[in-house]
C-alpha cells in the first residue's frame, strides 16, 4: 500500500457522472424506482450489476469460507459461514449499544432545513470572520467552487481545516453551512438514531417495535454459540456472513458508496485474548492481499489506522480499527473507507451474555480447560462500497476505440467472461455461434449476440468489460477457427474452436 501523498493517478481525472451515466446505459446500477422518479438511498443493480456483486461476494465467500486462508503455524484457518435474519430481537441492539449507542451526532440547518453528520463537516477557516462548513466528501474542484461563490480565496493552502465536531461553540456564529450563504444557521451537533425501524405483527407500538439490522455483525453473536454447539469448530475460528445491511444515513451519497440499503460481508474471527494481536496483523495483510486479488491496484489503497477520538465503543480498550480506504473519484486526492478491521475485544459476547443470561464462555481444552469470553477480530468490508471501487478502478478512458471508455475488470471479476459473435446473421454463422456458446456456457457466464453490426458489439462488449469475444466468420465453416479479440490490446488472433474453452480456463486465472 501507498504513503497518501503519493498519489498520480487518471482516476481523479474520471468524471464520476460519466460513471453513473455508464451503469445505468449497460445495466449495472439503476435508481430504486425509476419511473417514479427514483428514492433517495436506494439503487437496484440491473443484469450486470448483480453478475458482478455475485462475482465479489463469491470471490470473498470462497477466500473465507471454501478454501479460508493458511495460518501462521503453516495449517488452513477454520472458518464457517451463517446466514441470519434481518430483524432480530430488539434486545439484540440494546445489548450491542446501537439502540442508544448508534447515534451519530447530526447538525440541522436552521435555514435550509437540511441536516449533516457533524463528523462529515468540517470548517474552512482563515483570518477571515466567514467561515465555510463543506461536506468533507466533496472533492478539491467543488470546495474551491464552494468557496470562491462564499467570496473567499479558493487557495486551499491558506485555510485550517477542522472538524466541525471540533470547532467552539463560541465560533458558530461564524460559519456558513453547505447549503447556505449566510452564517450562524447551524445547531450544534444532537443526537440521531440510524437504525430504520419497523413493526412486525398486527400491533404497532413501542413494545413491538424492531428494527432492520445495521450491520451483518451481531447476527453472528447471536449465533456463536448455535455454531459451537453444533459443529466442530475449535478456539481460534470465524463465522462469516455476506448480506442486507440498513443505515438511515442523512445524506446519501456519492452513487452506491454511501446508500440506506446496502451489503456487507463480515467475518467475525474469536481467539484468546492473547493472540488478538496476532491475529490482527494477520488480517491486516489477508483483505489487502484479497482486495488486490479481486482487482485493485495498490496505487489506489492505503491503509489507515484510526485516531483514538473516532474509535467506535467497542475498540475503546482494543489494539484499535485499521481502515482499508480506496482513492474513489469523489474522494481524490484523499480516499474513503472501504473496509475496516476492528479489534472488537470481548465487547459484543459479554454484552449478550449479559443482557440475555445465557453463558457464553468458551472453555478451551487446548489450555487445560480455561475459561473465557473470546476476542474477537473483525474484518468488515462493504460488498456494494467494494463493487463500486472496482467499477471505479476498471473505468478506462480510451478516446481510439468507437465506445470512447471500456471497463478493465480483471477476468476473474467481469460479469461476462466472453462473448460468442457470429459476424453476420446468416451464412450459417448464427447455428455455429450457438453451438459454441452451448460448450462454453457450463461452465463460463458467456454472451452470445447475433444482430447489429460487428464494430456495435464489440463496442458493447468493452463498456461492460467482457475480457475475450470469440467471432464466428466463413473461415470457422471451413476449418472450425474463430477469431479471438482481447478487450485492453483489441489485439486478434486465430485459434481453433475446440480450443476455445481451454483457452478461456487458462486465461480466468488471471
Ligand atoms: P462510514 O464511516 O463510511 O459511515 P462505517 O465506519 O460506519 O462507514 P462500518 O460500520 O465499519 O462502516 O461498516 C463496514 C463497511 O460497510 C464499511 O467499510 C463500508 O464498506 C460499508 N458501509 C457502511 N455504511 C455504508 C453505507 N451507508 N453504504 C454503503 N456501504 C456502507
Amino acid at each position: 500500500m501507498q504513503p497518501a501523498e503519493k498519489q498520480e493517478n487518471t482516476i481523479s481525472e474520471i468524471d464520476m457522472k460519466d460513471i453513473v451515466a455508464l451503469c445505468k446505459r449497460r445495466g449495472f446500477v439503476f435508481p430504486a424506482s425509476d419511473i417514479y422518479g427514483g428514492i433517495n438511498g436506494f439503487w437496484d443493480y440491473g443484469p450486470l450489476g448483480i453478475e458482478l456483486k455475485n462475482n465479489l461476494r463469491d470471490l470473498w465467500w470462497k477466500h473465507m469460507v471454501i478454501t479460508p486462508p493458511i495460518g501462521p503455524d503453516g495449517h488452513p484457518l477454520q472458518i464457517v459461514g451463517i446466514d441470519s435474519a434481518i430483524i432480530q430481537n430488539p434486545k439484540t441492539w440494546v445489548a450491542s449499544g446501537h439502540v442508544g449507542g448508534f447515534n451519530d451526532p447530526m447538525v440541522d440547518c436552521k435555514e435550509s432545513k437540511s441536516r449533516y453528520r457533524a463528523d462529515h463537516l468540517m470548517v474552512y477557516t482563515s483570518g477571515q470572520d466567514k467561515w465555510a462548513a463543506i461536506y468533507n466528501e466533496e472533492d478539491a474542484a467543488a470546495i474551491q467552487k464552494r468557496l470562491k461563490k462564499l467570496g473567499l480565496s479558493d487557495d486551499l493552502s491558506g485555510y485550517d481545516i477542522i472538524p466541525f465536531d471540533k470547532i467552539d461553540q463560541s465560533d458558530y456564529a461564524k460559519i456558513v453551512g453547505p447549503d447556505t450563504k449566510t452564517p450562524g444557521t447551524l445547531t450544534e451537533p444532537r443526537q440521531f438514531s440510524m437504525m430504520l425501524d419497523t413493526y412486525p405483527g398486527v400491533v404497532r407500538d413501542e413494545d413491538s417495535k424492531a428494527y432492520l439490522r445495521p450491520e451483518t455483525a451481531q447476527g453472528i453473536f447471536l449465533n456463536y454459540k448455535n455454531v459451537l454447539d453444533s459443529s466442530r469448530v475449535k478456539m481460534p475460528f470465524g463465522i462469516a456472513q455476506v448480506g442486507k445491511a440498513f443505515r438511515n444515513e442523512v445524506t446519501p451519497r456519492n452513487f452506491i458508496y454511501r446508500s440506506r440499503e446496502f451489503e456487507q460481508m463480515e467475518l467475525e474471527w474469536f481467539c484468546h485474548p492473547d493472540e488478538a494481536k496476532k491475529w490482527r496483523d494477520f488480517w491486516f495483510e489477508e483483505r489487502q492481499k484479497f482486495w488486490k486479488l479481486a482487482g485493485l491496484s495498490d496505487d489506489n489503497m492505503i491503509m489507515r489506522d484510526h485516531d483514538s477520538d473516532e474509535l467506535s465503543h467497542y475498540a475503546k480498550e482494543g489494539l484499535g480499527t485499521v481502515d482499508i480506504e480506496y482513492r474513489f473519484p469523489f474522494t481524490t486526492p484523499g480516499y474513503g473507507e472501504l473496509e475496516g478491521i476492528a479489534h472488537r475485544c470481548d465487547f459484543d459476547l459479554k454484552q449478550h451474555q449479559e443482557h440475555s443470561g445465557q453463558k457464553l464462555e468458551y472453555v478451551d481444552p487446548e489450555r487445560g480447560n480455561e475459561k473465557y469470553i473470546p476476542h474477537v477480530i473483525e474484518p468488515a468490508a462493504g460488498l456494494t462500497r467494494g463493487i463500486l471501487a472496482l467499477i471505479c478502478e476498471a473505468y478506462t478512458p480510451d478516446p481510439d476505440r468507437p465506445s470512447g471508455v471500456y471497463m478493465n475488470f480483471t477476468p476473474r471479476m467481469a460479469p461476462k467472461k466472453a462473448a460468442v459473435l457470429p459476424l453476420t446473421a446468416k451464412d450459417g454463422h448464427p447455428d455455429k455461434a450457438e453451438k459454441l456458446y452451448m460448450d462454453l456456457r457450463e461452465d463460463f457466464a458467456v454472451d452470445l449476440d447475433i444482430k447489429q453490426n460487428i464494430g456495435k458489439r464489440y463496442a458493447r462488449q468493452d463498456e461492460i468489460g467482457t475480457p475475450f469475444c470469440f467471432t464466428i466468420d466463413n473461415d470457422t465453416l471451413q476449418d472450425d477457427t474463430v477469431t479471438v479479440r482481447d478487450r485492453n490490446t483489441m489485439n486478434q488472433e486465430r485459434i481453433a474452436m475446440d480450443q476455445v474453452h481451454s483457452y478461456l480456463s487458462e486465461k480466468m486465472k488471471a
